[in-house]
């Protein structure tokens, strides 16, 4: 079985629609969303129909939680923030109860997904080094876990010590613990424009990490016709 996994769209069509059409080019046959459907780009509504398209397990991120808010209860950038406030005037009360009612995690086949951290998924706190990584792997049940919110794709790896590796194409061993990051499908932030996620092949037990191109102009210019802030368009091509 081949699972195609990806987090934070942040409502970028374009991006999304790539990804799951190379994931389908890839005999991918399970869809596994680990939150931030909405928020900073332009189609939260087709974003979210996608994905109650698929009928896949989805885990809910900080801004599918500020978005079903009727006003925001944590510390968002500004940027962030006016990006947010838009998302909730384009959803329905449904669209929102929906997002509302997304779990935090949830086991799937042998593995587990998150969007934040294992020890405190409801905090939002960002795993970037191995401290971080530590204290979601004392919560970690199964042998491996994906995650997203950092935008950043990367893996750690848990046996006597924790290191922090690029995902590439890693080859899953038996005792080890693995912490994986999917990277972002619609934000990218690690200076690479392309749409991320990664491939599990659960028989072959092996991660294989995808970057996809889409129509970035296209996601751009609804950006700009929305009135979103221009710097959400600019960053797209930049990958930051
Ligand atoms: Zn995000």
């Amino acid at each position: 079985m081949r699972f195609a996994i990806f987090s934070d769209i942040h409502s970028n069509l374009e991006a999304l629609e790539a990804v799951l059409a190379d994931a389908r080019a890839a005999q991918c046959l399970r869809f596994v969303c680990l939150g931030d459907i909405v928020g900073y780009n332009a189609n939260p509504t087709e974003c979210l129909h996608r994905i109650q398209e698929l009928e896949c397990p989805v885990v809910k991120g900080n801004h599918d939680e500020q978005a079903s808010n009727d006003s925001s209860t944590s510390g968002f950038n500004e940027l962030a923030e006016e990006a947010i406030g838009w998302t909730r005037e384009q959803l329905s009360r449904e669209e929102r109860s929906w997002l509302a009612n997304l779990p935090l995690t949830s086991p799937v086949g042998d593995f587990t997904i998150v969007h934040a951290t294992l020890d405190k998924p409801n905090k939002w706190g960002y795993v970037f080094n191995d401290l971080d990584a530590i204290a979601s792997f004392a919560h970690q049940t199964t042998s491996l876990c994906f995650f997203g919110h950092t935008h950043w794709p990367m893996a750690f790896i848990r046996d006597d010590h924790v290191q922090r590796v690029a995902i590439d194409r890693l080859q899953l061993t038996s005792g080890k613990k693995y912490f994986v990051n999917t990277g972002s499908v619609g934000q990218p932030r690690d200076r690479d424009w392309r749409a991320a996620y990664c491939i599990y092949d659960a028989d072959q037990q092996v991660i294989e990490q995808r970057r996809v191109t889409y129509n970035l102009a296209a996601a751009q210019q609804k950006i700009r016709e929305a009135g979103l802030p221009d710097r959400l368009a600019d960053r797209l091509a930049l990958g930051r």
